[in-house]
């Protein structure tokens, strides 16, 4: 039998940000050795972590590695991607719900264009917190050299809205740690203090109704049909009855687990997998939302503010009109929506607009909800509901 979650600590979700070639998945890995070494999780070498199975779902390739690992006081999942795109696609579209990140700066590099990218997408979707992993520092011996990288990062995110003078930047080595060096990895044991005092814990809404996004459908044989994702709110018991929104079914959940270990119950901000009782595998699919019956009403029609990409963050170069059809990322859901500017005639990249928009489907709506706009599988937009029609 499979050992079952305990929940003897706060549950957050984290991940690493920055550069390609900057030491993220090093980074990951070393942070797994030096718990794993502390007696608290499993030691995830950096093979395990980079070449995690590419998943593809309704033409979305999700391409994240999860790894989960205990500090003292606390339980994480943390999440790693390999490439940029894999950064603004899962980000944007709340795939990687993040409580906090990890920027990963070079010290030998400083900052890179998808350092700040990362830095600007992390505000857009709402991380309030990022730590700064200064990494490779045992290949820089110029004490100068760093504190110019440093106070370049720390620029940086006050730029950006972050207050990068009380930002903790903490000198690491993922490789030094990787191979046992007791400075680095003293200096990964400091990276993780820092996380753990720095990032708050989130307020979780585990009194609302139930609610997840379904980012996966996968079959157990002889079990069933297995749906997994993060719950945004509520809880869920073994034998809960559910709502599959998209799917038009109810049914009961006769399994839930997080990280393969069976849990009793699932609460806001857990990544799960659910088992649902006699749904067929085609039935249900990403973007589809399991909720507490009756607790939801899905909509069409909503106004939002819009930003539109420049094409310095990777969006459009030509303006939008009334009558532009993009599709809207919603949680983990795939729409198709017109856009009506109203009064304003178009928006420019760089813009802030406000919008009125109408979905091709139904799907569940509120204010507060962000979203990704995107058309030939790159970002143009990112926006926010403001009232649901
Ligand atoms: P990612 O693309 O950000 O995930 O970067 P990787 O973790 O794949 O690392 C990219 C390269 O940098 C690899 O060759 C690593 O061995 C090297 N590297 C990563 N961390 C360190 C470090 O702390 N020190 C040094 N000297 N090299 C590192
Ligand atoms: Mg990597």
């Amino acid at each position: 039998p499979k050992t079952a979650y305990v929940r003897t600590k706060p549950h957050l979700n984290i991940g690493t940000m920055g550069h390609v070639d900057h030491g993220k998945t090093t980074l990951t890995a070393a942070i797994t050795k030096v718990l794993a070494a502390r007696g608290s999780g499993t030691f995830v070498p950096f093979d395990r972590i980079d070449r995690a199975p590419e998943e593809a779902a309704r033409g979305i390739t999700i391409n994240i590695a999860h790894v989960e690992y205990e500090t003292d006081t606390r339980h994480y999942a943390h999440v790693d991607m390999p490439g940029h795109a894999d950064y603004v696609k899962n980000m944007v579209t709340g795939a990687a719900q993040l409580d906090g990140a990890i920027l990963v700066v070079s010290a030998l590099d400083g900052i890179m264009p998808q350092t700040a990218e990362h830095v600007l997408l992390a505000r857009q979707v709402g991380v309030d917190h990022i730590v700064v992993a200064l990494n490779k520092a045992d290949a820089v011996d110029d004490a100068e050299l760093l504190d110019l990288v440093e106070l370049e990062v720390r620029d940086l995110l006050t730029e950006h809205g972050y207050g990068g003078d009380s930002t903790p930047v903490v000198r690491v080595s993922g490789v030094g740690a990787l191979a046992g060096d007791p400075r680095w990895t003293a200096s990964v044991d400091a990276l993780l203090d820092a996380v753990d005092t720095y990032v708050p814990m989130p307020e979780r809404y585990v009194d609302a109704p139930f609610l997840l996004s379904v980012e996966n459908v996968l079959t157990i044989t002889g079990r069933g049909t297995v749906v997994t994702g993060a719950v945004e709110r509520g809880r869920l018991r073994l034998g809960d009855r559910v709502q599959v929104l998209g799917a038009d079914v109810e049914t009961v959940v006769t399994g839930v687990e997080t990280f393969g270990k069976p849990m009793e119950e699932a609460q806001a901000g857990d990544n799960v997998a659910l088992l649902l009782r006699g749904v067929p595998r085609d039935a249900v699919r990403r973007g589809h939302v399991v909720v507490a019956p009756g607790s939801v009403v899905p909509r069409r029609r909503f106004t939002a503010r819009l930003h539109v990409l420049s094409g310095r963050e990777g969006g459009r170069t030509t303006p939008l009109t009334t009558g532009y059809r993009p599709q809207f990322h919603i949680r983990t859901a795939d729409v198709v929506g017109d856009v009506d500017l109203g009064g304003a005639a178009v928006a420019r990249p760089g813009d802030t607009v406000d919008v009125t928009v109408e979905l091709g489907r139904e799907i569940p709506l509120e204010p507060g909800l962000g979203f990704a706009v995107r058309e030939g599988g790159r970002t143009v937009g990112a926006g926010t509901v403001t009232a649901v029609l």
